[in-house]
């Protein structure tokens, strides 16, 4: 296995980084979870934008121009000989000292990981998740942006935890003022009345990739989308319940807490979606 490493492909046995890497020691830096089907690195430009936004956010220059990263993904999955992959590409502020300043960091570190992923086990997209919701609770939008996709992840982390004590795969995290804003690594969707709802990016969800995906794809065919806020006494009555994102693509939730949801089983909602979505990820993408 082959990883990018600021302007070299290295062994993965030898992609190591320094222990004076802001990235390692503060969470300083931004990342994306990006996937390629059959060849194809699927909407690479919005995950390129969502990075390069996220990098001038908190005040991280980019060493590559957007076509250079463009290509170095492409070439990650070409030269991993991989034709269906999830590729992480972490950008850390660099290598500086112990003090917090950045300002101590030399370039950005730019690191490519191209490799097969199954985020749930196979079974879990037939049958469909139990879900908890957790104590812990989203950052507030005005502290630091949930546009942000950075190295930060402590809150998502506690919110695995919380699902691990729960002996469930996956847990829904508040804001505080308790709407449901997202899972640890996804996006919520409800489904009521044939109308489908996701809390809006003011709310405290990362403004996911596949959720815009799932948003798009939902109005070509017909549905009505209402992005509100909403709170986990609408998510146990809704009649279908699915979780979006880059790693567990589209998956039904069919427990909440303990309330079921379609009687237990993926809606037909759910599933027409997950079909359309699977179809459109084969011709949306860049070779
Ligand atoms: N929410 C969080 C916190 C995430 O980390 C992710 C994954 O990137 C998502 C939602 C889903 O976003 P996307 O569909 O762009 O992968």
């Amino acid at each position: 296995q082959w990883i990018f490493m600021n302007g070299e492909f290295v062994r993965k046995e030898e992609a190591k980084i320094s222990v004076y890497d802001h990235g390692f020691l503060y969470g300083d830096g931004v990342f994306e979870g990006i996937r390629a089907y059959d060849g194809n690195v699927y909407k690479l430009d919005e995950h390129l934008v969502r990075l390069y936004e996220s990098a001038k956010s908190i005040m991280l220059e980019m060493p590559y121009e957007f076509d250079e990263m463009r290509e170095i993904i492409a070439e990650t999955v070409r030269k991993n000989d991989l034709r269906d992959a999830y590729v992480r590409l972490v950008v850390s502020r660099g290598v500086g000292n112990l003090g917090l300043d950045p300002a101590s960091c030399g370039t950005a570190q730019v690191i490519v990981i191209a490799e097969k992923l199954a985020l749930f086990p196979r079974e879990l997209y037939e049958t469909g998740l139990e879900i908890v919701s957790v104590a812990t609770r989203r950052n507030r939008p005005d502290v630091l942006s949930p546009k942000v996709k950075s190295l930060n992840y402590l809150n998502n982390i506690l919110v695995k935890i919380e699902a691990n004590l729960a002996n469930v795969s996956e847990a829904l995290m508040m804001n505080n003022e308790g709407y449901v804003a997202e899972g640890s690594g996804d996006n919520i969707f409800l489904v009521k009345d044939k109308v489908l709802y996701t809390p809006p990016g003011y709310v405290g969800a990362l403004e996911g990739i596949t959720r815009k995906a799932i948003i798009e794809i939902a109005e070509e065919e017909g549905y009505t989308i209402k992005e509100e806020p909403f709170t986990r006494h609408d998510v146990y009555v809704a009649d279908e319940v699915f979780l979006t994102g880059t790693a567990a693509e589209v998956i039904a939730v069919v427990k909440v807490d303990g309330r079921v949801i379609n009687d237990g089983k993926p809606g037909v909602e759910t599933e027409y979606i997950t079909e359309r979505f699977r179809e459109k990820v084969k011709t949306d993408g860049m070779q």
